[in-house]
């Protein structure tokens, strides 16, 4: 991303709907995701990076989700991907990055912000996109279509497994946020340091302990609804319940588990299996809400 400020400034103005003067914009620089694993066990292909890379030009970053901030937006106005082919990711792949230059325009509203950016405060971004695909490591199988029994974070034959995300249908927003899941994406360019103190190391680790508790007993959990769905049989009703459990948060779960279980004695043959209108949800966003779920990031160069 060696372009000088007069080359960034071009680009950004073909975004703008008249010419802005360097001093009237703010232009910084992040990562919005990799191909690393990050914490959810998730990598993004290939591919995936090469389409995110197109479709996030021109789009709207977000702060906090603070309503006060609802007048201090960002704008990618560039995209590049970056290649370090020195740098492996734990999966063994040359580590690629989805770098972007992003502009706001200065006001007296976002001069906090952008005190904030500068110093390094405001710099873990997630990103929201839809994925159509999500690989399993071991088997192949996509978890979308047909989900298998690895559990991310686990290692299989020497074959660790984790999920790559393929298949990018739409992106929607990026995002700065307090605690991301990819590890390195964030804002690299700025005039402070980035502060990395221990109690953020602690804080950040105890949340890599929690996400990936949460993951064990999320799997446990989705595994005993899929087999209350086929406890009368394995009709096409039972199927597609199950084939939309796996797309389920655990909240939805939970709440999926208990009405099963209420409904658990039968009185007469007939199945009773009627998802609810919850259940009948597919959910595909991942932020990554991509798949759509979030993948989210920490600045850290
Ligand atoms: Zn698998």
């Amino acid at each position: 991303m060696e372009q000088n400020q007069d080359q960034l400034l071009e680009q950004l103005n073909a975004f703008t709907r008249r010419k802005h003067t360097l001093d009237e914009v703010y232009l910084f620089d992040l990562i919005l995701c990799d191909n690393e694993i990050d914490r959810d066990g998730d990598c993004f292909s290939d591919a995936a990076l090469a389409e995110l890379q197109k479709r996030f030009v021109g789009v709207t970053g977000i702060f906090d989700h603070n309503p006060k901030s609802a007048n201090q937006t960002a704008r990618i106005f560039r995209t590049e991907l970056r290649t370090f082919p020195d740098r492996l990711t734990k999966a063994g792949k040359p580590y690629r990055c989805l770098a972007a230059n992003a502009y706001m325009v200065r006001t007296a509203g976002n001069a906090d912000l952008i005190r904030e950016i500068d110093a390094g405060i405001k710099k873990e971004v997630s990103i929201s996109c839809a994925c159509g695909a999500r690989i399993c490591s071991v088997c192949g199988a996509d978890h979308l279509r047909k989900p298998c029994k690895h559990i991310k974070g686990r290692s299989y034959g020497g074959t660790l497994c984790y999920t790559t995300l393929d298949q990018i249908n739409d992106v929607y927003e990026w995002s700065f946020v307090a605690v991301p899941a990819q590890r390195h994406a964030g804002v690299t360019k700025t005039l402070g340091g980035t502060p990395d103190d221990a109690e953020t190391a602690i804080l950040r680790a105890a949340y890599d302990d929690a996400l990936h508790l949460l993951d064990r007993v999320s799997d446990s959990l989705r595994r005993d609804v899929i087999r209350l769905c086929y406890r009368w049989g394995e009709n096409a009703c039972a199927k597609a319940l199950a084939d939309s459990v796996q797309h389920m948060d655990t909240a939805e779960l939970l709440t999926l588990r208990q009405s099963l279980m209420i409904g658990a004695e039968p009185v007469s043959a007939k199945p009773q299996l009627v998802p609810d209108q919850r259940t009948a949800q597919q959910n595909t966003v991942q932020a990554f809400s991509c798949g759509g779920q979030q993948k989210r990031g920490r600045g850290d160069e």
